[in-house]
């Protein structure tokens, strides 16, 4: 830190181990690719750009802004390439971030899982109390035995069972499905698809479970913890209406035995179910940056990147 009072900036490799503090990359899932995609360690960043997705029209702005650091919650590159040459659509963004001095940084399924991650900021937003991990991560339990770490003891708010897949809890009191997915509506940012809901509207809801991104892997789970409605995006025909048929035939023929719960569904656009975590790594960065008398300008991107651009209503 210089003389005077104001923070230095740090470098890139100092913001990356505040980010990996947050969200420790042996969080993430085994098939997931998280970390540095693009950047020089030792460079300075003054500018830091928080974005969903790294698309054309988000590199624009992180270059127009003149941001040293996009940090993206999706992958540019899930599996390996043989070439970056800018022919490409994905070289021709790493050619851009490279002329204009900019890194990427990805943090995927360790932000989903970490507290204030992806998964808690969405179960903020809908008001869920006393919530738990929908399944605590099994990653951050290695992480914690790799770290000898009892848990809480690491950064934040530590590894233990805070950490995992989606959440669920008790809302602050009981209201209607149709409520509900109004309020879904009105905390989320707007997109072309709106809400769509699965279930009575007049239906009484008490306890939700959410999970942003794609989250009909966890429909299990989600009947396990006996949720009255589940928030999740990307749910498709056969999934969605076999877990309504399956659990309400169940529920019919087991009686009180029987597996617990029929949820309700809620679907969101992906994009807009992940968006909402931005805010949330603004803020922690700052702080953890500040720990070591540091500190970046950060922002969240206000692009909408769901490439659902249109919708008509059905008559
Ligand atoms: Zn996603």
């Amino acid at each position: 830190m210089s003389s005077s009072d104001t923070p230095a900036h740090p470098t890139l490799a100092q913001v990356v181990r505040a980010l990996d503090g947050l969200y420790p990359p042996s969080t993430a899932e085994g098939w997931d690719a998280v970390g540095l995609v693009a950047g020089d360690p030792a460079a300075p960043v003054g500018k830091v750009l928080f974005a969903v997705d790294p698309v054309a029209t988000v590199i624009d702005e992180a270059l127009d802004w003149g941001a040293d650091l996009l940090v993206t919650h999706h992958p540019l590159f899930l599996r390996g390439v043989s070439s970056v040459a800018a022919t490409t659509f994905k070289g021709s963004v790493v050619h851009r971030l490279l002329t204009g001095g900019c890194a990427l940084h990805v943090a995927h399924t360790n932000a989903d899982a970490a507290p204030r991650g992806v998964a808690d900021a969405l179960a903020d937003l809908v008001g869920i109390t006393d919530r738990r991990p929908l399944e605590v991560s099994a990653a951050g339990e290695t992480h914690e035995l790799s770290h000898g770490l009892a848990p809480g003891a690491g950064h934040g708010t530590g590894y233990g069972t805070d950490r995992g897949i989606g959440r669920v809890g008790r809302l602050a009191e009981p209201t209607t499905l149709a409520d509900f997915a109004r309020r879904v509506a009105a905390a989320l940012p707007a997109t072309a698809q709106g809400i769509r809901f699965s279930g009575d509207p007049d239906a009484t809801v008490t306890t939700a479970a959410v999970l942003g991104g794609s989250g009909d892997g966890y429909f299990d789970a989600v009947r396990a913890a006996a949720a009255d409605v589940y928030v999740t995006s990307d749910l498709r025909h056969h999934p969605a209406s076999e877990l309504r048929e399956r659990a309400e035939f169940e529920s019919r023929t087991a009686g009180a035995s029987g597996p617990a719960g029929t949820p309700f569904l809620v679907d969101t656009a992906h994009y807009a179910s992940e968006w909402p975590w931005l805010r949330y790594a603004v803020e922690d960065l700052g702080t953890a940056l500040a720990a070591d008398g540091l500190a970046v300008e950060a922002r969240v991107s206000e692009i909408v990147t769901d490439p659902w651009t249109g919708q008509v209503p059905s008559r």
